[in-house]
């Protein structure tokens, strides 16, 4: 996706003439960062590229990662006016076009708190870092705990390099941390270091931990060895670690229809799997993964198995095929999705090497640890947010303005 979103300058001059600048923006208004996006492709189209890209960051610390991976067609493309006479703004192209022609920015003062009051920031992914960078710009200590190595979360893990490169996540991410107190990876809140210590130490705790581990199949023989998680699948992939099962040369059945087993069916076909096939119990209308994802995946040779529901998982030692049985839809109350119905008695094997789960992520652990506590605040997957990366990046820095007004109500009481 990311390499189909380059503009030539006169592509993007182009682009840009096309949009009607209009009242109250529709297109806006389906951001959830809230960019002004008219506001930035006026200034494309007047030649200044720079401003356009100050104002992208000036609304979000993420602007170049979020270029490579927002799911525009489903926010701010689909409410786009312009979809009424004939296509939309291809508003993502022209962020990217932005932020990598931008170049330089300096970013806006602001006037600093004398507040000397901490906040500990749990987790280093989009809405942590957009959370902890809020707070410290406007002056407050801010420490970042992370239980990886590295920042960037979901995104340097999670999401295919061909979507969004690591260097522009490094980039970004590393502009964020020149601005905290302290960063400190390889540190599990709850493990390296316990909740009750951070609640005593600091004043506020801002928890953006992400989701837990993904949810488990339960069906016979869900534990023989050629079975894997999607989420651990996809970490191993992206990263170049061991310890999953390889693909290459294998029948694979990814089972969900997300977007992380569309993903993690594109992961399959990289490392070489003979074929690589996505088993969804319902249709393509239900189907939650993102079009766009959908179409990549077709494109890219994925197979599909819909109305198709796992039964059982094959094998001696380890998977050999799986047992699965065709599904008919029965749509129970008007607005629901429709449930999926096995067709008793027309179970069928299939063979297979490889068996991806990808069927959800359940939550993070230390959230039910920090429920109800009044100076802790949560953002991104870990409030249960739409689970995108502008959505995070969005949340963080909600929670950051909460935190800013507790500190203040706090001063006010006396406290
Ligand atoms: C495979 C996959 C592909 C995706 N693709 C896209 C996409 O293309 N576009 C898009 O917009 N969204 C995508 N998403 C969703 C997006 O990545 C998430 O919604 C987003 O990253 C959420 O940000 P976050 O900061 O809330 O959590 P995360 O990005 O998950 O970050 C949480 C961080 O907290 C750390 N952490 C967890 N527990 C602890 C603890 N106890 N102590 C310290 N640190 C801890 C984790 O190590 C992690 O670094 C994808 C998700 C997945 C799984
Ligand atoms: S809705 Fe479309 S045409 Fe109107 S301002 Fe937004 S991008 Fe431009």
């Amino acid at each position: 996706m990311a390499e189909e979103k380059k503009l030539s300058k006169e592509a993007a001059l182009f682009e840009a003439a096309g949009c009607l600048k209009c009242h109250q923006a529709p297109c806006q208004e389906n951001c959830p960062a809230g960019i002004d996006i008219p506001g930035f492709i006026f200034k494309i189209k007047t030649g200044d590229i720079k401003g356009a890209k100050r104002v992208l960051y000036d609304k979000n610390i993420f602007s170049a990662t979020c270029a490579a991976v927002c799911p525009v067609e489903e926010l701010c493309q689909e409410n786009c006016n312009k979809n009424q006479v004939s296509r939309s703004v291809f508003i993502g192209q022209l962020q990217g076009y932005a932020v990598e022609e931008g170049g330089d920015i300096d970013y806006p003062e602001e006037e600093l708190t004398d507040d000397p009051r901490k906040i500990a920031v749990i987790g280093a992914g989009p809405a942590g870092m957009s959370g902890a960078y809020r707070l410290a710009r406007a002056g407050h200590r801010v420490d970042l705990f992370e239980a990886g190595d590295r920042p960037g979360g979901t995104p340097y893990w999670g999401i295919p390099e061909w979507r969004l490169s690591r260097e522009i996540l490094e980039k970004e991410t590393k502009e964020i941390e020149k601005h905290l107190n302290s960063v400190n990876f390889n540190t599990r809140i709850g493990v390296d270091i316990q909740v009750e210590e951070l609640l005593k130490d600091y004043d506020a705790l801002l928890v953006c931990c992400g989701l837990g581990d993904g949810a488990s199949l339960r069906i016979k023989g869900a534990e023989l060895e050629g079975t894997v998680d999607a989420v651990k699948f996809l970490k191993a992939h992206n990263t170049g670690e061991n310890g999953v099962p390889s693909p290459e040369g294998k029948v694979v059945l990814i089972i969900g229809g997300g977007n992380t087993a569309m993903d993690a069916a594109l992961a399959a076909k990289e490392a070489g799997a003979e074929r690589s096939i996505v088993v969804y119990r319902r249709s393509w209308e239900e189907m939650p993964a993102w079009k766009a994802e959908i179409r990549k995946a077709i494109d890219s040779g994925v197979e599909f198995m819909l109305q198709t529901a796992p039964v059982e998982i094959v094998g001696r030692d380890k998977v050999e095929a799986m047992k699965m049985v065709p599904t008919r839809l029965v749509r129970e109350k008007e607005g629901r999705r429709p449930r999926p119905v096995p067709l008793e008695g027309s179970e069928f094997v299939f063979p297979a090497g490889l068996i991806i789960t990808a069927l959800g992520q359940m939550e993070n652990p230390l959230v039910e640890k920090l429920q109800d506590q009044e100076q802790v605040f949560f953002a991104g997957d870990a409030a249960g947010g739409d689970a995108t990366v502008v959505q995070a990046v969005a949340g963080g820095k909600e929670a950051a303005e909460k935190i800013m007004v507790f500190f203040r109500e706090q001063k006010e009481r006396g406290v």
